[in-house]
């Protein structure tokens, strides 16, 4: 029987999370969901020096938005946690402990200074230094030093790291699920630390072990761990473990093309990064939350930045999704983000949600702006609206005239549309009004008979009218916004500009 699949999602809790961990999570979810297998979150906050206040819990609401619900994690339940990274800390020790009686790690004693001294003299020789089998035995570690004086230096309290001892005659064959065939001379790699001088693990060893007693199988990240790859293998090997499968998804670019989608690149554009808010001391980076978007609308474009489902179909639900997703269809080459796609896929959205699907959170927008929800009104503005809308907040824009009547004319405006016979035509049009029924055909009719019976352009009647309705020269028909508005605000509004603009 195949082995289940599990896999993970592996933040560090160091900040907001960028849209492309975003990704990151969703693939791993499809995955999962469409090998029927399990979604782990597991946070990796063992690097003190950059953990960030707030940024867990900012992880797993960001998750819960989006519907992404891990099936094990932090906050999520399961029978193999902690799946917080530094409530393990006795696990990494006792591991690392096995690769040092191997013989698969060694003690290094190296100050910071020392290491830089190396690293300046390598220079001069215009050289790299490495940590390795080329500079080890001239560097102070357990390998170096003989049994007793490494005893005496830990016996003194000596602060030291463990290094994994990378055997440097090998070749790793890696196989990764996107890219395909790598061939890495294991002499060209460093004996990277695996526990450092605080009693941590560093993130490489706390993963692998993590991930081994977590029963992952497959590992879905971001391209930047790529060069870990060969590295995770050889710890595998060295604990005699069998490695998950690995996929490394390509990077999320700039609008421009070129480089990494950065935080930079959204203040710039004025498009989020983030899926929430972000509030820091600096201020507040923006979030797609807030911005209006739909969490189904921001998976689905996510969803198609770096993956295709080889057809021209764009919206996906969430089914489709799990359904066609395949680490195969994951392309090498980054994918270039595009703010007007985003808004496009929420736009698409918005269309496919019905009024009622659409009237809480345009009533929330209302209230935002003071406004008590009124439904029957609040509907009817929705159904309007909607169409040429790409966020809620766009269709409280466009329709804000329905619940604030103007009490000021937009210049440019009346300088078009409000002539010197304005008030007399819109003052014979209201007594057509006050007579007659309120619905936007009979509304239409009576306008088209008003510029017959006094024999002027559509222009006289329909300008001024917008512009006591709206206050400027915008919105739907006007008949239409009549009904919606009723005879008696409609008339009010009429007789307020005539005072105003007279
Ligand atoms: N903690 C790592 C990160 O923040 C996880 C990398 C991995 O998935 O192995 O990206």
């Amino acid at each position: 029987m195949a082995k289940e699949v599990r896999v993970r999602f592996a933040p560090s809790p160091t900040g907001a999370l960028h849209i492309g961990g975003v990704r990151t999570a969703l693939y791993n979810y499809l995955f999962a969901k469409h090998n029927n297998g399990k979604f782990l979150l597991r946070i990796e906050d063992t690097d003190q020096t950059r953990y960030v206040e707030g940024a867990e819990q900012y992880i797993i609401d960001s998750l819960k938005w989006l519907g992404l619900t891990p099936d094990e994690g932090v906050g999520f339940g399961g029978d193999l946690g902690s799946y917080r990274q530094s409530e393990r800390k006795e696990i990494y020790k006792q591991y690392v402990d096995e690769l040092l009686a191997s013989g698969n790690a060694y003690y290094a004693f190296d100050t910071a200074e020392e290491l830089d001294a190396a690293r300046a003299k390598a220079e001069e020789n215009k050289e790299t230094f490495i940590y390795n089998w080329s500079t080890r035995g001239n560097l102070k570690n357990s390998l170096s030093l003989t049994e007793d004086e490494t005893k005496a230096l830990i016996e003194n309290g000596t602060p030291y790291v463990i290094r994994f001892k990378i055997d440097d005659s090998r070749t790793v064959l890696l196989d990764d699920m996107i890219r395909g065939k790598i061939t890495i001379d294991a002499a060209t790699l460093d004996d990277k630390v695996l526990f450092k001088s605080d009693g941590m693990p560093t993130y490489h060893l706390a993963n692998i072990v993590d991930d081994h007693l977590m029963g992952i199988s497959h590992v879905i990240r971001g391209e930047e761990w790529l060069p870990s790859m060969a590295l995770h293998e050889l710890l595998y090997d060295a604990f005699g473990w069998e490695a998950p499968r690995f996929a490394h998804l390509p990077l999320i670019l700039k609008p421009e093309g070129k480089g990494k989608l950065s935080k930079r690149d959204g203040d710039k554009h004025g498009f989020p990064v983030f899926p929430m808010e972000w509030k820091t001391e600096e201020g507040i980076a923006k979030g797609y939350k807030q911005e209006g978007y739909f969490p189904d609308a921001v998976l689905n474009m996510l969803a198609l930045l770096g993956w295709n489902s080889g057809t021209d179909q764009e919206i996906f639900t969430m089914e489709e999704l799990i359904q066609l997703f395949s680490l195969e269809k994951v392309s090498k080459s980054g994918a270039r983000f595009s703010p007007e796609k985003a808004t496009w896929f929420n736009h698409q959205y918005l269309q496919q949600k019905s009024v009622e699907e659409l009237l809480p959170s345009f009533e929330e927008v209302l209230k935002e702006n003071g406004i008590e929800p009124n439904p029957v009104l609040d509907a009817k503005v929705v159904e309007l609206l909607k169409e040429r809308a790409n966020f809620v907040k766009d269709i409280f824009e466009q329709g804000q005239f329905f619940y604030i009547a103007p009490s000021t004319y937009d210049e440019k405006a009346a300088k078009k549309a409000w002539k010197d016979d304005s008030k007399e035509i819109l003052g014979k049009f209201v007594e057509v009004l006050n007579s007659s029924e309120f619905t936007s055909e009979i509304l239409h009719d009576a306008m088209a008979e008003f510029v017959t019976a006094q024999e002027i352009g559509f222009g006289k009647i329909g300008m001024p009218l917008r512009l006591s309705l709206v206050g400027a020269l915008q919105g739907p028909d006007v008949p239409v916004i009549m009904a919606i508005l009723g005879k008696e605000e409609t008339i009010a509004r009429i007789n307020k500009a005539i005072e105003v603009l007279g």
